[in-house]
């Protein structure tokens, strides 16, 4: 049960600085759950308690969703005993959701990730019989070849004998340090990462570019999120 002040709801909510608020609540104008309440610093649920100002109900919204551009060195969960999580970057007024990451990257991968509490939105994503797309960038140790771009399209075998769906390989540059795309329908543990290890090469950068329908905005830095659209969220249902 994550509780908040009255005032940082409020002005999270465009209600005007701490300071108006903390005047608006002590006159009187304020009621949580159908009583007056006049200390601004009046903690509460505002996921669960109606808030009202005059006879105006606030409108809390249910869901939140982020785009966040994942930077390396922090894991995508919700809390980690050792680890600086995505949900520490992002600002107390998101948290209060009690978002989670849709889909996990490596510690050690960047890119796309979707942090949102629409757990509908997350099954539709995430479900393994909906082959949701996801693409990579990825750079690779050795040349990538039409060989592995033809292996990677029939599927290949990873760990425990499992075989890929059809993936599509793009190579962009094939040096020493190889420069691709790689789109998979699926999500197994370090997929990209094992599939290139089956064909002897090792991935030194990882990035996700685009999941489903929806990019990556490429002017988000790493660490780096913001809000997605009203069109962006649609494009994801
Ligand atoms: N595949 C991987 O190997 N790692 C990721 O983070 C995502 C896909």
């Amino acid at each position: 049960d994550k509780k908040i002040r009255l005032d940082k709801i409020l002005s999270n909510l465009g209600y005007g600085s701490r300071k108006d608020i903390k005047k608006m609540v002590k006159s009187g104008l304020v009621k949580v759950d159908g009583e007056v309440v006049k200390d601004s610093s009046y903690k509460l649920n505002p996921y669960k308690a109606v808030i009202e100002i005059g006879d105006t109900v606030v409108e809390y919204r249910e869901f939140v969703y982020l785009m966040m551009n994942k930077p390396k060195g922090v894991v995508s969960s919700t809390d980690d005993p050792l680890s600086r999580t995505v949900i520490d970057l992002i600002d107390e007024k998101y948290r209060v959701f009690n978002p989670f990451p849709v889909g996990r990257l490596d510690k050690d991968t960047e890119g796309l990730l979707i942090i949102s509490n629409d757990g509908k939105l997350a099954h539709n994503l995430l479900s393994p019989k909906k082959h949701v797309e996801k693409k990579y960038y990825v750079e690779v140790e050795g040349y990538v070849t039409d060989d592995d771009k033809k292996i990677f399209a029939e599927g290949v075998v990873i760990d425990g004998g499992y075989k890929t769906m059809p993936a599509y390989l793009e190579i962009i540059e094939t040096d020493n340090i190889s420069r691709v795309y790689l789109t998979i329908k699926e999500g197994k543990f370090h997929q990209v990462k094992k599939m290139f290890k089956a064909v002897n090469k090792r991935v030194v950068y990882l990035k996700r570019v685009s999941m489903g329908r929806l990019d990556l905005d490429e002017s988000l830095l790493p660490g780096e999120y913001r809000e997605l659209t009203e069109e962006e969220i649609l494009l994801l249902k």
